[in-house]
């Protein structure tokens, strides 16, 4: 398995040439003027008023993508966080199972359940325990909701995680499950019946090999699923040049799409094509919208959550690509 490089300069995730137009620019005086970010956090990062981090545009297929991918953030150097840190990330990981995230989780409970019952219907003549791969995985709910839907080996694989991240993974629970920042450990444990990579891939700075690697580290009969976000950038980019002209919300869209760990703008359709160039084929579409229950199903906000579903899975069965986010392969 080869070893995956985390940041440096890099060719176009697309098709691989080096030929750019600057379109953006991450300065420290910019993260700190229009962002508002913390000088000290920016020390932390040794993001100085030297460095910098851009977004091109590659002028061969069009794609958009950071090139200059600033080191010092990702170099993923082995940590170990102190106690207080862990009893922070524990907090915060507690209060997505709460009142507050109630819709999000029952849309990832589907989600859940379509991958179990996909892997099911592939492992009719097995008896052998299942086992589920969360891939780029951070604190997502994926991962102890795999367990709880019968997955009996889980294991969450985040190069950002600390050495001593299993520690808030509670090995003695009964919803136990593994966290590791060492692709060793997966490989170990693998290969998998289910892979989830949630909102992972456009961090990754080699994203086809990445890709690659979940190929391989799947069973054979296996099941992945990517949520991929669609960053726009062609639409976004006057607005993100323009951001600190601009209020609310607008301007916290652009906040969480385009940032110094957000490195790859892939479109839906370029996304498709790297997985198929990688060995997968789609092997399902799902129908699943946000509802929130106490508006009730005539709500002006669940009529338009569940139109933007039905749209959503339309265009799926009809292989248009136009808000394609959710993506279950296996491998062809
Ligand atoms: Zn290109």
């Amino acid at each position: 398995m080869s070893e995956i490089l985390h940041a440096g300069v890099r060719g176009c995730v697309i098709c691989g040439a080096d030929n750019t137009e600057t379109v953006f620019t991450f300065t420290r005086e910019w993260l700190i003027r229009v962002r508002g970010a913390n000088p000290l956090l920016l020390d932390d990062m040794e993001f100085d008023n030297d460095s910098s981090s851009s977004i091109v545009r590659c002028r061969d297929c069009s794609c958009y993508y950071i090139r200059d991918v600033y080191a010092k953030r990702l170099n993923y150097e082995p940590t170990v966080w102190s106690e207080e840190e862990l009893l922070q990330r524990r907090d915060g990981y507690r209060n997505i199972f709460s009142r507050a995230n109630m819709h999000h989780l029952e849309y990832q409970t589907r989600i859940m359940r379509y991958i179990s019952r996909m892997v099911l219907s592939k492992n009719t003549g097995h008896k052998s325990e299942l086992s589920l791969l969360d891939y780029g995985a951070s604190f997502g709910v994926l991962t102890p909701m795999a367990r709880v839907f019968g997955f009996k080996r889980v294991v969450a694989y985040d190069p950002g995680f600390s050495d001593n991240t299993d520690q808030l993974s509670g090995q003695e629970a009964i919803i136990n499950f593994r966290y590791t920042n060492k692709f060793e450990d997966v490989d170990r444990c693998g290969p998998y019946d289910a892979i989830v990579c949630q909102s992972a891939d456009e961090h990754f700075f080699e994203l086809r090999n990445e890709i690659k690697r979940i190929y391989e580290t799947l069973k054979s009969d296996g099941i992945v699923y990517f949520s991929h976000p669609i960053m726009d950038l062609s639409a976004d980019l006057s607005n993100l040049r323009n951001e600190h002209n601009i209020k609310n919300p607008t301007k916290r869209d652009l906040e969480k799409r385009y940032h110094l760990d957000h490195m790859n703008y892939v479109m839906p359709r370029h996304f498709k094509n790297i997985l198929h160039d990688q060995g997968f084929t789609e092997c399902g579409i799902i129908f699943n919208y946000m509802y929130e229950s106490e508006r009730g199903i005539l709500s002006f906000k669940n009529m338009v959550s569940l139109a933007k579903g039905i749209v959503k899975y339309v265009f799926g069965l009809l292989h248009l690509n136009f808000f394609k986010t959710e993506y279950f392969v296996k491998k062809k």
